[in-house]
């Protein structure tokens, strides 16, 4: 719902305790940012670069980036905003990085791989990127995605920074880097959790495929399993873990997944509305209530069955 302009300043994301969830944008095409501001977006919590090199047959130019970064972060001063680095192939394929001839593109050089196959086009998004930086004052935070072992949390935490990028992390999209959350995070400023990936590699369904959708379903325990674990990785090291996923969208799960222990929420700016409302009902204590309940259910159906029952009965 479109917040209309009479009414009440929109608050910050929160627990009925009074518990911080800051809620974030997911932004993916130009021209969104100003509306995320006005729906309530405490920040940006996932910039997906895609769209600057989708409809190019060759990456955009440094100059091309530093504009288009510095536009995003010049609309939130001194707000967190946390860029992808590209995530090209599988379901982003680019035909100037992506090898269009690999049986599973999904297993294939994608995300992170793809870029360090092609390093130059990594090291000129993260030269704009802090180009972006020094010419604004919003937080910027840049990320890698599709990272799969320590050694590439390693390799993309240490280039950022040789480009000057303060606060660089990994998205947790694959389920080992889930696994070896308190590694990973030994490294990784930061951790963000895109459920959409991390749901198709865990249960092994490609969310492209119809025939298989039924098996995209973050509800489930085992991808509930692996948000904890990563939580706890974070935990573990004093580091955040927020969620970009779609998951952080709909307004119970949002619930379980800050009851796993997810310290901020990012997802597209229309389901703000109702997930803000949706924490508002709940404590700490409650949460963590509700996804215990889920994280014990044996399938995804059971498991929102289990979070909606634990919902409703007060503690
Ligand atoms: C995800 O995989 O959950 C995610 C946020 O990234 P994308 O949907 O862009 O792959
Ligand atoms: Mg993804």
């Amino acid at each position: 719902a479109r917040r209309n302009a009479a009414s009440a300043p929109i608050t910050p994301g929160a627990l009925a305790d009074g518990t911080a969830i800051p809620l974030l944008a997911n932004l993916g095409k130009p021209g969104g940012a100003a509306e995320a501001v006005e729906l309530g977006a405490e920040g940006v919590g996932l910039f997906r670069t895609e769209f600057l090199f989708l409809s190019a047959s060759q990456a955009p130019t440094v100059d091309e980036q530093t504009k288009a970064y510095t536009e995003l972060l010049q609309t939130f001063p001194g707000k967190k905003v946390v860029v992808r680095a590209l995530d090209a192939g599988a379901d982003k394929p680019l035909a100037f990085l992506n090898d269009a001839h690999e049986e599973n593109p999904a297993l294939g050089l994608r995300g992170l791989r793809a870029l360090r196959a092609s390093e130059d086009i990594l090291r000129e998004q993260l030269t704009a990127l802090a180009n972006a930086d020094k010419a604004t004052d919003a937080d910027l935070w840049v990320m890698a995605p599709m990272v799969s072992t320590v050694e590439e949390t390693e390799y993309f935490v240490t280039l950022a920074r040789d480009y000057g990028i303060k606060t660089a992390g990994v998205m947790v999209e694959v389920p080992s880097s889930a696994i070896m959350a308190d590694k990973v995070l030994a490294i990784a400023d930061f951790a963000s959790i895109g459920t959409n990936d991390l749901t198709q590699y865990t249960l092994a369904a490609d969310r492209l495929l119809g025939s298989v959708a039924s098996f995209q379903d973050p509800w489930h325990p085992a991808v509930l399993s692996l948000v904890k674990a990563t939580a706890d990785g974070g935990a573990a090291n004093g580091k955040p873990v927020g969620i970009c996923g779609e998951a952080a969208a709909d307004p119970l799960l949002a619930v379980v997944l800050v009851g796993l222990g997810a310290a901020t929420l990012s997802m597209a700016p229309t389901a703000l509305a109702d997930v803000r409302a949706s924490l508002l009902q709940y404590t700490r204590d409650d949460a963590e209530r509700i996804a215990a309940a889920a994280l014990a259910a044996s399938d995804a159906a059971s498991a929102r069955t289990a979070a909606q029952a634990a919902a409703e009965t007060p503690a």
